[in-house]
């Protein structure tokens, strides 16, 4: 099965971090392990914001994505919400995870290096193609950004319609169907992000957007390059190639 994973190992290796070193599931005592003192422990709060504070210092802002907004929406969306039931634990881990249908939630510092390349602020106008399990869009809208996605597998499209609607995301506009074609009724947008990778830009999204606007895309099938594709007050493009990624494939664009 194919991830919407980073493949971030130059750059862990940068700033010398060791994926899963410290990070969060609890290991068993071992025999001659000091006995837990009771009620020393507390419970963890609901909302587990103690580990999107660790998420962020550990995975994303170690790593380089530096845009204070973007830190402070990782560290607000409540991701575990977004991660299918029986895999909630983890959902803070530096890794994807399984959202069903062979699908992906990408892994923390993916989402968040896509949103402060896409840099879409209060009231911008977002389209994002995949919405997955809708924790990317979350992560726009809690920007302030206007939010507009669609998802190819209906599905995922229904489970993640009712995760906006629970947590009262009401500046997100989703709906099923394939993003190939973007959604030319609510064109043009300051900021496209795509999260399943086509083997080239699709037309209809740079044409979508507004000028000055930005469309970041993982490009490519086998070898995947996340790329920004920005469109200049003149109409005219321009590219910047920026990280080795590795996401699950575009489908659907009549192919
Ligand atoms: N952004 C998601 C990650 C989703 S993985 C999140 O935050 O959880 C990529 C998603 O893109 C998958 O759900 C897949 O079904 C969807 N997808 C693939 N091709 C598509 C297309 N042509 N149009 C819309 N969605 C598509």
């Amino acid at each position: 099965m194919r991830h919407a994973f980073a493949v971030a190992a130059g750059l862990a290796a940068l700033v010398g971090y060791a994926p899963g070193a410290g990070g969060g599931a609890e290991r068993p005592a071992g025999p001659g392990a000091e006995p837990a003192p009771v009620a020393t422990v507390a419970p963890a709060p609901a909302d587990r914001a103690a580990e999107r504070a660790r998420m962020v210092d550990e995975q994303i802002a170690a790593r380089g994505v530096a845009d204070p907004a973007v830190l402070a929406a990782m560290r607000r969306v409540p991701r575990h919400e977004f991660v299918p039931a029986p895999r909630r634990a983890e959902a803070y881990g530096d890794h994807p995870l399984p959202i069903g249908a062979g699908q992906t939630i990408s892994q923390p510092y993916i989402v968040a290096l896509m949103t402060e390349l896409a840099a879409a602020g209060p009231r911008a106008r977002v389209l994002e193609i995949g919405t997955g399990s809708g924790y990317q869009a979350a992560v726009l809208a809690a920007l302030g950004a206007d939010v507009y996605t669609i998802e190819i597998v209906p599905s995922l499209a229904a489970s993640a319609a009712a995760t906006f609607a629970r947590l009262g995301y009401r500046s997100i506009h989703a709906r099923q169907g394939d993003g190939y074609h973007g959604w030319p009724e609510a064109a043009p947008f300051a900021a496209i992000v795509v999260t399943a990778a086509p083997p080239s830009p699709p037309p209809a999204l740079i044409e979508q957007l507004a000028p000055g606007g930005r469309l970041v895309v993982p490009i490519g099938v086998a070898d995947q390059e996340l790329q920004v594709y920005e469109k200049g007050a003149d109409g005219g493009v321009r590219v910047r190639r920026v990280t080795p990624v590795r996401f699950v494939p575009m489908t659907g664009g009549d192919r």
